[in-house]
């Protein structure tokens, strides 16, 4: 069965790439039926922090990929921090040393160099596995000078091929790649160490991650037969490594550019199934000629065979204008519920039943040419306003013309004979008064009209958008842009 994990590191907010790497473990565990296990690779107490585990939680629940195994919710492999898991971590490194898997090496970097260069080589060439046989002798000498040993991983003498599920087969030939340190001096096992051990101990057989960890995992390959070798392995997993992200420039998309924070896409208002689609497209399609698709379509149909190895450009136009249709496939009543959160400071959350009513209302007016939930306050915020609170956009009172007071004045002796305040009647008697009567084309008569509702030069539709405000504060409006 499959079991795929996700497993990061959690320092600093969530990067759509690292999210991008969920999503796609995700899908192809619900895709196969498989499990997905979500461990947390908390080694570096310097940079992990508990308020990045806190956001990459919030940032996978917000998108709605869930897991089977892991933190918060437990499993047969807990715990699923690998800042808890030291004591597993030392029964392995024992077992690796006994069969002398691991050696013990005391070559300090100044050391290495100054051999380097007594040897004729670069002094930056790195080490030359030349500990490997050191004698209990010379090891307790240097113990005996306070020295402290590093593990290193005896690395076969031979070419390390594997066959990646998104490139092919990859070959490291022999030499790529010398003895490793897998635990430092002060007994801490390095990411090289713990990722393969946990992958091997919680049974994971597809390894999808990032373009940027492929040059380690012909070691991490070493490490995993060595673990066969000792039991802890049965198999050696399967690796995929999923395309780079580029941002501007041709630039990999960097914790630095602000596009590459999750929460900000949430905070301009992409939907999570919006976002979903988004980055399901950063490496893998549906088909050739269908962009838009939900995450049960994609989930359906994914598999990491079909993943595209080349990099892939975030481009944050089309990601919005893939949510706008995202959008427009909600319901109703979704819709309008999922605006109440960016209406802050304009609706109470929950909204009282007059907003509700309002937005409920209001809410078609707009699910057509939304692109952000983010536009909501920009487009709905005037009636959720005072009348005496709205502002008119500059660029709105730039429309105002010659003819702009007549038309508000003729507007409002009209409106007074209205009986019924429905959209339908508004629309009849303005055009009466205003295009009959004054003889302006729709443009400039109506104008005005968006302008003193709306304090904008565009708005959801004008009859409507009266209808929703009511009578009293329509003409309130009209009056006050009059005066
Ligand atoms: N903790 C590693 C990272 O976040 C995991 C890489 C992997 O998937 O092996 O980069």
């Amino acid at each position: 069965d499959v079991r795929v994990r996700f497993c990061p590191s959690p320092t600093g907010t969530p990067h759509v790439g690292l999210i991008r790497t969920a999503l796609f473990n995700w899908a192809y565990a619900r895709h196969t039926g498989g499990k997905l296990i979500f461990r947390i690779e908390d080694t570096d107490a310097a940079r992990d922090s508990e308020e990045s585990y806190e956001q990459i939680i919030e940032a996978l629940r917000w998108m709605n990929l869930d897991w089977d195994e892991g933190v918060e919710v437990g499993g047969p492999h807990a715990p699923y921090r690998q800042s808890q898991r030291h004591d597993i971590y030392q029964g392995v490194i024992e077992q690796l040393k006994e069969r002398g898997l691991l050696y013990e090496s005391f070559v300090t970097p100044e050391e290495m160099e100054a051999r380097n260069v007594a040897n004729g080589r670069d002094a930056k060439q790195g080490y030359d596995n030349f500990e490997r046989e050191l004698s209990q002798e010379q090891r307790d000498a240097f113990r005996a000078e306070g020295r402290l040993p590093a593990l290193r991983l005896r690395v076969p003498d031979r070419d390390l091929s594997f066959d990646d599920l998104v490139r092919g087969p990859i070959t490291f030939p022999e030499g790529s790649f010398t003895d490793f340190v897998v635990v430092r001096p002060n007994g801490i096992p390095l990411y090289t160490f713990v990722n393969p051990v946990d992958d091997a101990i919680m049974g994971i057989t597809h390894v999808l991650r990032g373009e940027d960890i492929l040059s380690s995992t012909p070691r991490q390959i070493a490490l995993y037969e060595a673990l066969v070798e000792i039991g802890i392995a049965t198999h050696i997993p399967r690796f995929g490594h999923l395309p780079y992200v580029m941002g501007d420039k041709n630039k990999k998309l960097s914790k630095r550019d602000p596009e590459s924070n999750l929460f900000l896409h949430r905070e301009h208002g992409m939907l999570p199934e919006g976002l979903g689609n988004y980055l399901a497209l950063l490496g893998w399609s549906l088909s050739h000629d269908r962009d838009v698709f939900s995450m049960d379509e994609m989930t359906a149909a994914f598999d990491v065979s079909d993943v595209n190895p080349n990099p892939a450009r975030f481009d944050e136009k089309k990601a919005e204008s893939i949510n706008g249709d995202h959008i427009r496939r909600l319901l109703p009543a979704d819709f309008s519920a999922r605006l109440v959160p960016y209406l802050g400071g304009l609706v109470e959350n929950p909204p009282t039943a007059a907003q509700q009513s309002v937005l409920d209302a209001a809410a078609p007016l707009v699910q057509e040419r939304m692109q952000l939930l983010g536009e909501a306050p920009g487009m709905l915020g005037f009636l959720f306003t005072g009348d005496d609170d709205l502002v008119y956009d500059d660029d709105a009172l730039a429309t105002l013309g010659d003819t702009s007071g007549e038309v508000l004045r003729a507007s409002i002796d009209a409106l007074a004979q209205v009986e019924e305040w429905s959209h339908a009647t508004l629309e009849e008697y303005l055009r009466a008064a205003l295009v009959d009567g004054l003889g302006l084309k729709p443009r400039l008569a109506f104008g005005p009209l968006r302008v003193a509702v709306s304090g904008r030069r565009v708005s959801p539709p004008l009859f409507e958008s009266m209808e929703i405000l009511g009578r009293d504060s329509t003409m309130a409006r009209l009056e006050k842009l009059a005066a």
